[in-house]
């Protein structure tokens, strides 16, 4: 069992790194982690990820109400509560607005298609949900219909949202669907990224034993 101050740290760190690499402007962008039963441990609205600290955080219950600390918590914690509901596999989220997967999210481009490696194999097909309007019950409705396969969403108009057994695993999924839709701009501008075949995707997951 991981103790609480540590998922703490582990947030604050996410938040820090969110920060350095730009992937928040202002007081954008959120994180949390379930914690013991279905509270779950969030950052709080209305402050930068690049200042935030451990004491700031906030538990919560399923239903959204604040059980420990003070303000707010995030304005998208009905996505981040709908998610934890839909899947018990996931222990931590990460919201962000990175430029270049934001860009094909603004675009209506899903980052759907498998051509690098390391992402099919830890991220998997990138899908975009529908706009909906932040922090409203829409969100949870427009990723609906992805919630289940999928571990990152493109939000249209808005943003990225990864899922991860821990925050590690969130965040390196926010990474990379960055670091790909970086790749995909300078594919396009090269004549177009070529998408793996079938043959290329099966060895791949045979040979890292993913079915
Ligand atoms: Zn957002």
């Amino acid at each position: 069992m991981i103790y609480q101050s540590a998922l703490r740290q582990q947030i604050i760190k996410c938040c820090r790194r969110l920060d350095q690499l730009g992937f928040v402007a202002a007081t954008d962008g959120n994180v949390s982690v379930k914690l013991d039963g279905s509270r779950i441990l969030i950052t709080p609205s209305m402050l930068s990820k690049g200042e935030i600290e451990k004491s700031q955080l906030l538990i919560c219950s399923p239903d959204g109400k604040v059980l420990a600390g003070k303000g707010e918590p995030s304005s998208e914690i009905k996505m981040h509560l709908y998610v934890y509901r839909m899947r018990p596999d996931i222990k931590a989220i990460v919201h962000a607005h990175p430029p270049a997967a934001t860009g094909f999210a603004a675009a209506g481009r899903a980052l759907t298609d498998p051509v690098l490696p390391e992402v099919i194999l830890t991220v998997g097909p990138v899908p975009l949900a529908k706009y909906a309007t932040p922090s409203t019950d829409e969100v949870p409705k427009s990723i609906a219909p992805y919630i289940k396969k999928h571990n990152a969403i493109l939000l249209a108009n808005h943003g990225v949202l990864t899922l991860g057994k821990d925050v590690a695993e969130a965040l390196h999924r926010m990474e990379r669907v960055e670091h790909l839709a970086r790749i995909m701009l300078t594919a396009g501008q090269l004549g177009g990224a070529k998408k793996m075949n079938k043959n290329q995707i099966k060895k791949l997951l045979d040979s890292f034993k993913i079915i």
